[in-house]
């Protein structure tokens, strides 16, 4: 007899191993199957995200930081550190060993909430039915009141550059080089170049940024991503845009690759080269088409606002639905599905889903730019404050950037915050409350914020959307 499940859960990245904790402390009977594996071919709980996504990156992030830090800043605090170096196999450790520690944390927590954990690929026989397929083709039958599909995305491929053994690499590759490469090219200017460009470029390795669209990050408030664009290639990001790549070679241990930039087309030659095109949802082999799911023509599966597919008691949340491919929208999507089967009333906000882009410094955003504004034909004020002329931005040798808030003119409800600067990712929160509250500029420019920090500058941000700023000189008098 099938093993009988109140939720069984396919998937365990963030949106599938937080929707089955949920469930399990709702008081449901919970199961989640996973397939994926390490090298030694052990289960690993926690999907992309821990696994070769957010954390890993993170991790080599913060330790190139350090080591550009060592070598361009130091010096300005007075500190002499000669002879810096990267140990890149005792840096990949470090990685690993957070990414093991955080894996294994799922294992755990499924353990003490009482998930039922299966090792192989789920498989959806029937509206109440999942097979879970080990390797070795044993299949265990599971029956379950609710499924909920959490099978997340992987990198997309595209025709002119395969990839090929440790030289054209996706962003799982590009976290596990075992040197510092020379030369290394970067297909797409997206989050995930720009981050694993930066990780390198730090290092010491000469990347060049290969990306067909004109506008730099195209979907971010454009006064801001031009502001970035400029920081980059000072630190010495090569970022040309209108460069769409066509083809490749592999010359020994080096690719020749071919691309169309301004009507020309040119080859440059790389050590590495990393495909950061984007990534699509993964459904490869998961139900039979009778089973009624659905998917929109992108290959998402179709759900509504509350994540139902089109079968009942069949869910989908995380990458593999629509919606902004980020681990926190996929938690709190998981968060959602497992209320509702618990007879809860719960919704999602989509409008405060905060992004930001790891690179030094960050930049973050909440809700609308002022492009997507414009569009709309909305009438808005905004308000900007530069971190040169914050305190604490000095102390810390890092006045790059501002903050941006824009507040609708007749209500003056916060629309959008947008922030350009270090920690732009802890700050962008101070926007998402304020705007998940309904908060107005002036609600935040009557708050109390701490001296110094740079949060001084989301205060000075949202005074300056009445031209109220006191640290700046030439604002406009009311
Ligand atoms: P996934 O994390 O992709 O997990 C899906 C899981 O389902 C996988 O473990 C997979 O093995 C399993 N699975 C698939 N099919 C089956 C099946 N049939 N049976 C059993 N198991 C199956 N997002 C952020 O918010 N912040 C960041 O800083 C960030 N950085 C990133 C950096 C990189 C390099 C990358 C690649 C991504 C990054 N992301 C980041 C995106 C983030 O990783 C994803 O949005 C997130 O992992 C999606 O979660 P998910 O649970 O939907 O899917
Ligand atoms: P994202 O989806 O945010 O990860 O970004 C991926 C980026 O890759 C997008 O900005 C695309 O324009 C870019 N891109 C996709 N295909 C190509 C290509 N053949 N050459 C250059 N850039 C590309």
């Amino acid at each position: 007899m099938a093993d009988q499940f109140d939720v069984v859960v396919i998937g365990s990245g963030p949106a599938g191993y937080v929707a089955a904790i949920k469930a399990a402390q709702l008081g449901m009977k919970t199961a989640c199957v996973e397939k994926w594996k390490d090298d030694a071919g052990k289960q690993r709980l926690g999907g992309t995200c821990l696994n070769v996504g957010c954390i890993p990156s993170k991790a080599l992030l913060e330790s190139s930081e350090k080591y550009a830090e060592a070598h361009h800043s130091f010096k300005d605090h007075g500190i002499s550190a000669s002879d810096v170096k990267i140990d890149v196999s005792a840096m990949m450790a470090r990685k690993d060993k957070i990414v093991d520690n955080l894996t294994s944390g799922i294992t755990g927590l499924f353990k003490g909430n009482g998930v039922t954990s299966y090792f192989g690929k789920g498989r959806i026989s029937g509206t109440n039915k999942v097979e879970a397929v080990a390797e070795d083709g044993s299949v265990t039958e599971l029956e379950a009141k609710h499924i909920i599909i959490a099978t997340g995305s992987v990198p997309i491929e595209i025709p002119p550059t395969p990839l090929h053994e440790d030289i054209i690499v996706d962003s799982s590759g590009a976290l596990a080089f075992d040197s510092v490469p020379g030369r290394v090219g970067v297909i797409g200017a997206g989050v995930i170049g720009l981050e694993l460009g930066s990780v390198w470029a730090r290092l010491g390795s000469e990347v060049v940024v290969l990306e067909a669209q004109d506008k730099f990050l195209a979907s971010a408030d454009q006064r801001l991503a031009k502001e970035a664009q400029k920081t980059f290639t000072k630190q010495g990001l090569d970022i040309r845009l209108g460069a769409r790549v066509t083809g490749s070679d592999i010359k020994g241990k080096q690719v020749d690759v071919h691309f169309e930039e301004g009507g020309e087309k040119k080859t440059e030659t790389f050590d590495k080269l990393i495909v950061a095109v984007g990534r699509r949802p993964f459904t490869q082999d998961l139900f039979a088409k009778d089973v009624g799911i659905e998917m929109d023509e992108r290959g998402f599966i179709f759900v509504d606002d509350q994540c139902r597919t089109t079968v009942p008691n069949i869910w989908a949340v995380g990458d593999v639905v629509r919606g902004p491919m980020l681990a926190h929208k996929g938690s709190e999507e998981g968060i959602m599905v497992a209320e509702l089967i618990a007879g809860k009333k719960a919704q999602m906000n989509y409008d405060t889903v905060p992004n930001v882009i790891y690179t030094h410094p960050e930049l973050a955003w909440v809700g609308k730019t002022e492009e997507e504004l414009k569009a709309e034909g909305a009438k808005y004020k905004v308000g900007q404050f530069p971190f040169a002329a914050v305190g604490r931005a000095m102390a810390a040798n890092d006045t790059t950037g501002l903050v941006k808030i824009i507040a609708d003119e007749e209500t003056d409800r916060i629309l959008g915050m947008h922030v350009f600067g270090l920690h732009a990712s802890e700050m962008v929160a101070q926007g998402v409350i304020a705007m998940e509250f309904g908060s107005t500029a002036e609600d935040l420019a009557l708050t109390c914020f701490a001296h110094p920090t740079l949060s001084e500058a989301v205060h000075e941000a949202a005074l300056a959307v009445e031209n109220h700023a006191i640290h700046i000189v030439n604002r406009k008098k009311k």
